[in-house]
């Protein structure tokens, strides 16, 4: 049975913090009147997140000592607010649109999880400065062949103001990508709810 297969399947995974219901509906509604050039390939409003760290393909068998640590991690609360968005990268055609989050305590949750990460010999750190964001659309390619990001003309506006208050990442969350035509699918493995959980 593939389920039983006896070479462990690498899986695809990242560690990201999950936004509050009011935080997500608020993109979703702004997202659905400005991501709206053909070119643009919007988040699904479930699958909206901060990554906090991106691990990529693991084996199988790292994933539950992964989770355990997740789920170990006494996490204090994570306070942040979402800013206009930018596109990426920055002197070239946009291939991505994201909402950056800049935030103390998200960045200090990174390095919390990287450092002990590391210690249990399940991550390297990343040479590059963690960037606080949410990924609101991806950029199709232009097409014939090429992997060129098509032209956006109809850049998204800026976030309403309820859009842009302080709020508490609800909890984190240890999940596993699921590369698809249409958007890959996050599928979640471990999850601890974070204090203060969505309050302002
Ligand atoms: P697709 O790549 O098919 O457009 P996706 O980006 O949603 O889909 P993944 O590439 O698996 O799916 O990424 C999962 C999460 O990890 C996303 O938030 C993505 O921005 C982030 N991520 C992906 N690659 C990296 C990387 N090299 N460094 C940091 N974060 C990454
Ligand atoms: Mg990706």
């Amino acid at each position: 049975m593939a389920s039983q297969e006896a070479n462990p399947k690498l899986q695809r995974l990242f560690i990201a913090l999950d936004l509050p219901d009011a935080i997500r509906d608020g993109v979703t509604a702004w997202g659905e009147a400005e991501l709206i050039d053909p070119a643009l390939r919007p988040v699904r409003p479930e699958s909206l997140h901060l990554t906090l760290v991106f691990l990529g393909d693991r084996e199988a068998d790292k994933v539950e000592a992964i989770g355990d640590l997740v789920r170990g991690l006494s996490a204090p609360q994570a306070l942040m607010k979402l800013e206009d968005p930018v596109s990426l990268p920055r002197r070239r055609r946009a291939s991505l649109f994201a909402l950056p989050a800049p935030s103390p305590a998200t960045t200090d949750l990174h390095h919390g999880l990287v450092d002990r990460l590391e210690v249990a010999g399940l991550h390297e750190a990343e040479k590059r400065d963690f960037w606080p964001h949410v990924t609101v659309a991806r950029v199709n390619s232009e097409g014939g062949g090429s992997r060129r990001p098509a032209a956006v003309t109809r850049r998204p506006g800026d976030l309403p103001d309820g859009v842009k208050v302080p709020f508490y990442g609800v909890r984190m969350t240890l999940y596993r990508s699921e590369l698809q035509p249409g958007g890959s699918r996050y599928v979640p493995l471990a999850q601890v709810e974070l204090p203060g959980a969505g309050q302002q």
